[in-house]
């Protein structure tokens, strides 16, 4: 039995005082809640005051990046012992540093491997673009995002990788898939492939979010799935009601 799962990534939105606000207005709600994993995952510049905040709380914190080498002349990142002095998750190759910031699956599978041997649990994203959907690509594409990006994982390692799938034509357009759309992609593209690659045991492990407009009024849709453990939520996730209603339908 997979424990349900829902992160909040707040993009590039919250200064740190701004994010203790957020937190505040919803950390006692979301402290009672037993039932779902729940994790934060600020801008790194809120990270030490957001995980100030949730400590000796169920809420746990995330980055929403991190490089993958141990330390050294790379200007403007964090390497995995930074995040992981304030941090329990990192998200992995969102789409949006795919687009915007070169990331291909050789540097996600780096960073998940680094994100794991530091004992972070990586929230690695996958998924595919509205050309690629309308192409007909869409289990090629996250097929092979899942392989390559999971590839040289021992079987105990993939188990604790959780995987976000987010279809880019979904992300902050309001045009969220359907729960049963969702659920056969993930399947098909995630699932399947996972128990080919490390087994059942694992595959079964494996939690999988949905990602993509996902907000308290069809929250339920999704989490009503065999399939998905849970969400990866962005704009609902930077109000405190808005939130709340989604880690209450899961
Ligand atoms: P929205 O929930 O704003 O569509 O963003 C989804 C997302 O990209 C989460 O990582």
């Amino acid at each position: 039995m997979r424990k349900p799962f829902v992160a909040g990534n707040w993009k590039m939105n919250k200064t740190a005082a701004e994010a203790a606000t957020l937190v505040g207005a919803m950390l006692p709600e979301l402290d009672k809640i037993d039932a779902v994993e729940i994790v934060l995952c600020p801008p790194a510049t809120a990270v030490p005051a957001v995980s100030g905040l949730v400590k000796g709380s169920k809420v746990g914190v995330g980055t929403q990046n991190l490089h993958w080498e141990e330390s050294g002349a790379f200007t403007g990142e964090l390497s995995p012992a930074m995040v992981a002095e304030f941090c329990g998750y990192v998200i992995i190759g969102h789409s949006e540093r795919r687009a915007y910031f070169a990331e291909t699956d050789e540097t996600v599978n780096k960073k998940v491997k680094a994100a794991l041997a530091h004992g972070l649990t990586p929230i690695m994203c996958v998924g595919e673009t509205l050309e690629e959907n309308e192409a007909g690509r869409t289990n090629e594409v996250v097929v092979g995002q899942v392989k390559a990006d999971m590839a040289g994982l021992s079987a105990e390692e993939a188990a604790k990788v959780v995987v976000a799938y987010e279809p880019i034509w979904a992300i902050g357009t309001g045009k969220a898939a359907s729960g049963d759309l969702a659920n056969k992609v993930i399947f098909e593209t995630i699932r399947v492939p996972l128990k080919e690659m490390f087994g059942s045991a694992a595959a079964e492990a494996v939690r999988v979010l949905y990602g993509g407009s996902v907000k308290g009024s069809n929250a339920a849709e999704f989490f009503g799935q065999a399939e998905i453990d849970g969400a990866l939520v962005g704009g609902a996730s930077l109000k405190a009601e808005d939130f709340l209603a989604i880690v209450k339908a899961a």
